[in-house]
Order: structure tokens, then sequence, then C-alpha cells
């Protein structure tokens, strides 16, 4: 079976060093087996990602050499693809769930969840306590009266474990750990859950490679898989890369993003630094992404969060 990585940024702003060592990973990790790489340009909240961050950030891979091929006819859609003109899928799979009586609508609002969502996750998320999950049919009515739902798929009780190719055996409840998540946000909003799943079934993704903030997302994935009777890709997840204070990297840390790097640094030395953080380079010297694919391997790469050196990216 031919291997297919994938690219899915989510373009709110310009692309930083999380980002990239992300992309650069998973592009390593399906060239080195000769497989593919498609590009899916994760827009569906339209309003915080401007087209000129996805044609930016096509801008800086190509500039980093992360090439990416153009993907198979998925949805109508041949890659690079764009997940705000993918709609009518994400719609599809949400009446497949619907018809199988597993949505329900969800009127609380922010502030409500907040307050309802006791613990919450140790990733801050709420853990949404089922507030909506037993209204009856007139109750939903009159509420819809006054609020536009969102949509809720209900979890069962049960454990939901996978093996990461990166980080090993991940096991969540999902009623307990998660609770009943968005499938549909109140304005519309198809959820990340539902369309990262429905593309990449579509596109014949073999392997994910993300940021290890996902890994408690895959368990949700995996049982959206299940549901819609698909195939799930094999997941890896990567450590994230945190500012010199141990902070995590954000669109807002101006000194990590590519319009100040990549004035001071070349694609190569750029490249270079990143695999050296990542346990595979013995150096921190330059490097094409083409010489690296000699030199990557699993199992170098760190399974805890990585600081950024205060020094390495000011050379
Ligand atoms: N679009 C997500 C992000 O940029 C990544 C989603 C994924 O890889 O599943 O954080």
């Amino acid at each position: 079976m031919q291997t297919i990585g994938r690219f899915a940024p989510s373009p709110s702003g310009r692309i930083h060093l999380g980002n990239i060592f992300c992309c650069l990973l998973a592009w390593l990790s399906a060239r080195q087996k000769g497989g593919r790489v498609v590009l899916r340009i994760e827009d569906l909240d339209t309003a915080r990602c401007p087209r000129r961050y996805a044609l930016q950030l096509q801008e800086d891979l190509r500039w980093l050499g992360l090439d990416w091929d153009e993907g198979p006819e998925a949805g109508g859609e041949r890659g690079p693809y764009e997940q705000s003109r993918r709609t009518a899928l994400y719609r599809a799979a949400l009446e497949r769930l619907s018809a199988k009586g597993l949505v329900y609508p969800c009127f609380c609002t922010r502030a409500e969840l907040h307050a309802a969502s006791a613990p919450h996750r140790e990733d801050g998320q709420i853990i949404y306590p089922g507030t909506c999950r037993s209204l009856t049919a007139e109750q939903a009515e009159e509420r819809a009266g006054r609020r536009a739902p969102a949509l809720r798929l209900r979890v069962p009780e049960e454990m939901w474990s996978f093996t990461d190719g990166h980080m090993g055996r991940y096991v969540e409840n999902l009623a307990r750990d998660c609770g009943d998540f968005l499938l549909c946000r109140s304005d519309g909003l198809f959820a990340y859950q539902l369309a990262v799943v429905v593309d990449d079934a579509a596109m014949g993704i073999t392997e994910v490679v993300r940021g290890a903030d996902l890994l408690a997302s895959t368990p949700r994935q995996l049982y959206l898989y299940h549901l819609l009777g698909l195939d799930p890709p094999a997941f890896y997840h990567v450590p994230l890369l945190l500012a010199p204070d141990g902070r995590r990297l954000s669109k807002r840390d101006a000194d990590a993003g590519l319009a100040e790097l990549r004035p001071r640094l070349s694609a190569e030395e750029l490249l270079g630094k990143l695999a050296y953080l990542a346990g595979f380079h013995p150096s921190a010297s330059p490097r094409t992404a083409r010489e690296l694919l000699a030199e990557f391997d699993w199992a170098q790469v760190p399974k805890t969060d990585i600081r950024l050196p205060e020094s390495l990216f000011n050379a």
C-alpha cells in the first residue's frame, strides 16, 4: 500500500516554527517510504483564515523544499484541498450520524459550558456534562426559538485506545474524558473532528503526523471512523515546540514566525536546526529537506515537548 501523508495547516497567521516542525516530520516520514504528501488547507473558519495566509503558507513550504503532490480526486476536488469548499461532504457525514440517532442539538452558551464542565481536562478543554442530551422535542423547540443550536455527537461510556506510531499506547474513556463532542457549531461551521475524519478518509491518507496537542482528539476521531464505516490511518503525534520560557508557541510569537526568520536564515539553516531539535541530525548544520531523508529516524525524535534554546534561531 502506498503511503499518503498530509500537511493540514489552519492558516490563521503566518506559519511558525511549530508548524514547520510538524510539516517537516510529516514530509520526511512519508517521503522516506516513497510516499505521497497532500496539502489540505483547514480553513473552515474563513473569517479567521484569510486566503492570503494560505497562499503565503504554500510559498513558505516551497521555500523550505517541502513539496506536495496533487492528491487523489476526493469529493470532486483534487489537492491542494480547501476545507471551506468541501462542506457538502461534512453535511453528508453529519446526516449519516443523525440518521443513527446519535446527534442532538445543544443550546449551551460558552459561559454555561465553562461553568458546567467540572473538572476541565488537563489541556483546559471542556468535558461536556450532557446538559442538553436528554431535552424533549418540546424543550428543544422552545430553546431553538431563542438560540441557534450547536450539534453534538452522543458518545458511549467506552474505552477507546490506539497505538500511536511515535507516542505508543493511548487510551481514553469517551464519555468521561471528553463527553459528547461538537460536530457543528451554533454558527453553522462544521467542527474540526468531523471535517478531519471525512477528509483524511476521502483523500486516502494512510498516516497522520501532527502535534501532540491533538493526541487527545484521536480517540474521538477513531470513534467517528468506526461510526462512518471508514478505515483510520496510522497516527504519529510529535512533541510541541515551546518558547524558551516554556510557553507553547503560537502565531503571536513573532520571532518564531517565518516573517522574522526568513530574512535571517536560509531554508537549509532553518531545517538543519529543526532536525537537530528533532534528534536525528547530529549537529545544527544546514541541510536541505532531501538531504535529511537519509538521516530521519522516528526512534530519535523526542517524546516530550521541546523547549527552543534561546540562541538557536538568532544566529
Ligand atoms: N489544522 C490543524 C492545525 O493546524 C491540524 C489538524 C490535524 O493535523 O489533524 O493545528
